[in-house]
């Protein structure tokens, strides 16, 4: 490996830096302080193809380039773009995205072509059953669903506000009186849906259902901010759902504003723009004046475009509830979300666990409609009770067999509460679903107390080496345990390892609801460890014996019915039905077994404490005599 300053190999290959860089990010690798790390292959393969670049007189731009990333990109000042922009008659700000055609004609202005960066689209083998199945479904184009996400305060919600103000048709009786959880919004012709709780929360909590209605997610980060711990999170929730991400670099208008910056951090969290190489789309804007909204709804259109969104309206209907409530007059209503098949009013539905006849319909701003198509939000009344978020639902053509079913669903859901079953993540499950070929994929969710040891945890999990099953790390940050994580841990069947750090109270309880198990660690060797065990398939479970209580056998005697007993005294501690036992003669174990029935004077008992007399019977065995002694325990499991 050699260091490589690209200013260096720029100019010996007579190219602009921006050339080297974008070849370089290319090929996986990022430059720090104008410098990288390449070994003496790599660097052939990127002189080769920094020259063909030169050689066509091409820069890289990304969708939504500005002025300045133009500027970047061929090593001009701002000022001589800016003289550029004024002769082609436009007037844009430094940080305003430029269309297409403009940016391309500004570039060309300088004797130079743009290379326009791909945009993400999903490999076959990215994709997963259910995602396949999806578009498999699909033979119509059909149009996007969008989520917003982002750190706390970064202007989500304005963004949100501001497009639907915009955005909107303006219907007859005036825009939107009510949130619905959802609305669709026009641009060139076309439309958008946007689902409006903003917030990885919401996203998360919905997949945690197994409802995946989001197509593209748009994550906001402030200008003045830049990227932040929820930043980070939306980034790991988004990924780990697979959904691609387009940033909105929010709150330009403020004086303190650094677009770069935010740019330069996020290609440390993998999201690299396509003047650095990448393939991730970042837009300027601004919730308050509006600015590069227009471009930002333009490049989700194109994204969508690169996934090829496809449903059929005439197939079978396919629907999740984004929110639900009850309406004072109305009853249960459910804003839900078709993704696939045309619902109907007078549909007979299940969903979740409530049931009905849709009564009617009604668009996001409160008209009613007869149908709703895929990816188009509607809220529908008739339902018996209020179902939940993330609910899917489904139609039947025999509201008989509805009822049925209905019925049949509820039960089961009592008997599950009393049971508290659910899905557990832990390890020792984990490794039950690598054995059986459930899963092929151990995921893990780091905390730890400092950066320092996030990445030391982080690079030693990702080290284990494994033929058949990958380790992964989803989500790595330094902090306590939060809501967050858990959340993201139970939608994608992941652990959580705590180092050095705690789990906040509130996660806990959520721990236990959702069965995720957080494990703590404070020394490094052992966490590794036992991730090195579950990978193995060693991870066996540990028992632990404790001490119950000693008794001492008094008479043995033979009851008609019952069969063989040992009368005893409880000497110490207390001797419990169904523990485990060893029967000691004169210091030597003659038995080790079970304890099959307890009883006190005739009275069957659960266990007798120290200082009473009881009746013993051992899970088949009866050898024993007058002075044994019974040890009784119980095994518990240490290492769960
Ligand atoms: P959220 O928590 O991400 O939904 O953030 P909000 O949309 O509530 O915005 C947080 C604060 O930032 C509010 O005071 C907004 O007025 C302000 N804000 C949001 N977007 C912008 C913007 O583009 N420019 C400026 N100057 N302020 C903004």
């Amino acid at each position: 490996m050699a260091k490589v300053e690209i200013e260096t190999l720029a100019s010996e290959l007579e190219a602009l830096p921006s050339q080297v860089i974008h070849v370089i990010t290319e090929l996986g690798a990022y430059p720090e302080n104008g410098a990288v790390e390449v070994d003496a292959d790599t660097l052939s393969v990127v002189k080769e193809a920094v020259a063909e670049m030169v050689a066509a007189k091409e820069v890289a731009l990304s969708p939504g380039a500005t002025p300045r990333d133009i500027a970047h990109a061929l090593n001009l000042g701002h000022v001589e773009v800016q003289k550029s922009l004024m002769q082609s008659g436009t007037l844009a700000a430094l940080t305003t995205s430029l269309a297409p055609e403009l940016a391309e004609q500004i570039v060309g202005s300088f004797g130079y072509r743009v290379r326009w960066a791909v945009l993400r689209k999903p490999k076959p083998e990215e994709e997963d059953a259910q995602k396949r199945r999806k578009r498999a479904l699909g033979t119509r184009p059909r149009q996007p669903v969008v989520t917003i996400l982002g750190h706390v305060d970064h202007g989500k919600t304005t963004l949100l506000d501001y497009i639907r103000r915009t955005k909107v048709a303006e219907r007859e009786f005036g825009g939107i009186t009510q949130h619905i959880g959802a609305y669709e919004v026009e641009t060139d012709g076309r439309k958008i849906t946007f689902l409006d709780t903003p917030g990885h929360e919401a996203f998360t909590a919905m997949r945690a259902r197994g409802a995946q209605i989001t197509d593209i997610a748009v994550l906001v980060v402030a200008a003045d901010d830049g990227v932040m711990p929820q930043t980070i999170e939306a980034i790991s929730h988004a990924k780990t759902a697979d959904v691609p991400i387009v940033v909105a670099i929010s709150k330009i208008d403020l004086p303190e504003a650094n677009v770069d910056r935010v740019k330069q951090r996020l290609t440390e969290q993998d999201l690299v723009s396509g003047e650095f190489g990448g393939q991730t789309v970042m837009v300027p804007l601004s919730g308050k004046t509006g600015e590069g909204v227009d471009t930002l709804l333009e490049l989700i259109l194109l994204q969508a475009d690169m996934m090829e969104l496809k449903a059929d309206p005439s197939g079978e209907v396919e629907a999740v509830v984004v929110e639900a409530r009850l309406d004072k007059g109305r009853g249960p209503v459910a804003t839900i979300l078709v993704e696939n098949g045309t619902l109907k009013q007078g549909d007979a539905v299940l969903v979740g666990h409530s049931w009905g006849k849709i009564k009617a319909m009604f668009d996001y701003a409160g008209e009613r409609i007869k149908d709703a198509g895929p990816a188009i939000p509607a809220e529908i009344t008739g339902l018996d009770q209020v179902p939940e978020a993330g609910d899917r639902l489904s139609v039947f053509l025999d509201e008989k067999q509805l009822r049925e079913r209905a019925a049949h669903l509820r039960a089961e859901e009592r008997e599950r509460l009393l049971e508290g079953r659910g899905t557990r993540v832990s390890l020792a499950d984990l490794q039950r679903r690598l054995e059986e070929g459930e899963t092929k994929e151990l995921r893990i969710i780091v905390k730890a107390d400092v950066r320092g040891s996030v990445e030391a945890v982080r690079g030693l999990i990702e080290a284990i080496e494994n033929a058949e099953i990958q380790v992964k790390v989803l989500h790595s940050a330094v902090g306590t345990v939060n809501d967050n994580d858990v959340l993201l841990a139970s939608a994608s069947g992941a652990m959580i390892v705590a180092f050095n750090t705690k789990t906040e109270t509130q996660a806990k309880e959520q721990a236990g609801q959702q069965r995720v198990e957080i494990r703590h660690y404070k020394v490094i060797y052992e966490l590794i460890e036992d991730i090195e065990q579950a990978v193995i398939g060693m991870l066996e479970p540990k028992y632990e014996e404790r001490y119950l209580g000693r008794a001492e056998v008094r008479a043995a005697f033979k009851l008609t019915k019952v069969g063989h007993v040992a009368g005893c005294y409880v000497s110490d501690g207390k001797i419990v039905r169904g523990a485990k036992c060893r029967v000691r003669r004169d210091g030597e174990i003659v038995h080790e077994g079970q304890i099959a029935s307890l009883k006190h004077i005739k009275e069957d008992m659960k266990e007798v404490q120290a200082g009473y007399e009881c009746g013993i019977q051992f899970e088949n065995w009866t050898g024993f005599k007058e002075s044994d002694e019974i040890e009784a325990f119980e095994s518990v499991q240490v290492n769960a």
